[in-house]
């Protein structure tokens, strides 16, 4: 059997998983990983922690599967975006826990930057909104809070990076200091055009050069493991966020391919082809990945709340026992009766981006049930997706093709469908729903000769299920416009 390695460093979770050369998954491993909340709003890890964990996992899907070292080939790595580590470049010893990317402590450094002015040059530069989630802002905050830490930085004794840097850099036992141009698209010092680290980007953030990692491709012979790690050295040839590796294992190789994946929130990524598109929707701008010398770049738009809202009715509403009960419950009645669910827990995400606005339901008569209410906190998931994928389109300036699904929430039929039917388009969904990890070992097996290019890959993705749009324009329309309506009365909410 030829093997790669595939190692997928989430919030929550550290995953090793062996994918072989049919892109099957044949064994996996994983470890849990803790949050800390030092204070509201503040969300932190360890990053030895997130190394360990991964280490075991890796070592532990070995020995589960049986299988030999020598049937593995290389190694890809996929990892939560924009989390920030440092740690002192002699020894590699973290110097302050890992910042992640829900944390809000660097807020006043963006307000700050936003008051200066700053705002639209870096927007324009790295395709992202000023927002405490990228990585710049915090190192400024941890340079700022940190003694001695801007000092030691300017002596050249430290090294900043994303998950997967740090990854790297112990698997290597400190010999390559590199990150993909996918994660560096993330931190809000790389510049969008070149994909390199921008020099006016640094100069506005206060971040030294030599404290950075050298930006390499998201596929080819990137790095070589220590082999004390399992006992032979192999390749590291796949990198990838967590995000676009999802992308890439969804097949969506052609421009104007899109995926949804419907987790906790919906995060949606589009194929927007060779060159970067500027969002005049509030969507993100970013790189999808690099392979050789050439570059695919995305859109991206969240969603903030989707599944979570079905483990609010559950746990705190105590409508049902299981999250796979909805998609009956909600098949119970012929239509939400009016009602609609605006989740807006957390403020709203893209396209609106309000802090302020809080959630709602709307349209109660004394006709309304618990499943009414289940059905229309379903739909407002799709509602959600389509008012992002509409943004994506109208950046793009045609329609999509077809959207591909994963995550957890997708293995609802009812949700799939009507998501379909929303934005009369074909859905589909995947038999193997792991996306994200089957991404980095695409990315990988793709330079160890493993798929002797992307069209080689295109049968590794098989459907699970088509759902076709089956309602006619006027009513989608009728439906988004009720949606809008009920949106708009949650935003501004809090004062
Ligand atoms: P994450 O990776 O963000 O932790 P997952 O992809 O594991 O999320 O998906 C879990 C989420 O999907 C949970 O929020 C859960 O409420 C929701 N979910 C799981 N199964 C279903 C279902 N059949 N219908 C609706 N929601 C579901």
């Amino acid at each position: 059997m030829t093997l790669i390695m595939a190692l997928d460093q989430g919030t929550t979770s550290s995953r090793t998983v062996l994918v072989n050369a049919r892109g099957e998954i044949v064994g996996q491993s994983s470890a849990p990983l803790d949050c800390h909340y030092p204070q509201t709003g503040w969300v932190e890890q360890d990053p030895l922690q997130i190394w360990e964990t991964q280490r075991m996992t890796m070592l532990n899907v070995m020995q589960k599967t049986n299988v030999s070292i020598e049937e593995v080939v290389g190694l890809g790595i996929t990892n939560q975006r924009e989390t920030t580590v440092v740690w002192e470049k002699a020894t590699g010893k973290p110097l302050a826990p890992a910042i992640v990317w829900q944390c809000r402590r660097s807020t006043a450094i963006c307000e700050q930057l936003k008051a200066e002015g700053k705002e639209s040059l870096i927007r324009k530069k790295t395709g992202l909104v000023l927002d405490p989630y990228f990585s710049a802002s915090k190192m400024r905050w941890l340079l700022n809070e940190v003694p001695g830490l801007n000092e030691r930085m300017k002596a050249g004794e430290i090294c900043f990076g994303t998950v997967d840097s740090w990854l790297i850099w112990n698997m290597t036992a400190g010999n390559e200091f590199k990150t993909d141009v996918t994660n560096a698209s993330r931190t809000m010092l790389c510049n969008l055009e070149s994909a390199s680290w921008d020099e006016e980007l640094l100069a506005i953030f206060g971040i030294e050069l030599s404290a950075l990692p050298e930006i390499v491709p998201s596929s080819g012979k990137l790095a070589e493991i220590d082999n004390s790690i399992l006992g032979k050295s192999l390749p590291i040839a796949g990198i990838a966020g967590d995000q676009q590796s999802a992308l890439f294992g969804q097949a969506c190789f052609e421009v104007g391919q899109a995926k949804n994946t419907y987790g906790t929130g919906c995060f949606l990524m589009l194929n927007a082809g060779p060159k970067p598109v500027e969002s005049k929707h509030q969507l993100l701008s970013t790189i999808a990945w690099q392979i050789g010398e050439e570059r695919t770049y995305a859109l991206e738009g969240a969603v903030f709340v989707a599944g979570s809202l079905i483990q609010w009715l559950r746990d705190k509403m105590e409508f049902f026992q299981n999250a796979s009960e909805t998609e009956k419950m909600a098949l119970s009645v012929q239509d939400s009766d009016g009602c609609y669910v605006v989740p807006a827990f957390v403020g709203l995400g893209a396209p609106h981006w309000d802090a302020y606005a809080r959630g709602l339901i709307i349209g109660l008569t004394r006709n309304s049930s618990k499943a009414h209410i289940v059905r229309a906190a379903l739909e407002a998931i799709a509602y959600q997706s389509a008012e992002v994928l509409q943004c994506m389109e109208a950046d793009l300036g045609y329609p999509l093709q077809e959207l591909k699904i994963d995550g957890g929430a997708s293995a609802n039929n009812f949700l799939a469908q009507d998501q379909a039917d929303l934005l009369g388009r074909t859905v589909r969904r995947p038999k193997n729903a792991e996306s994200t990890a089957l991404g980095a070992a695409f990315l990988a097996g793709l330079a160890v000769g493993v798929w002797p290019s992307i069209e080689s890959l295109k049968s590794c993705w098989q459907e699970d299920r088509k759902f076709e749009g089956t309602t006619s324009e006027d009513n989608r329309k009728a439906r988004m416009k009720g949606w809008l309506r009920a949106e708009e009365r949650s935003k501004k909410w809090l004062q």
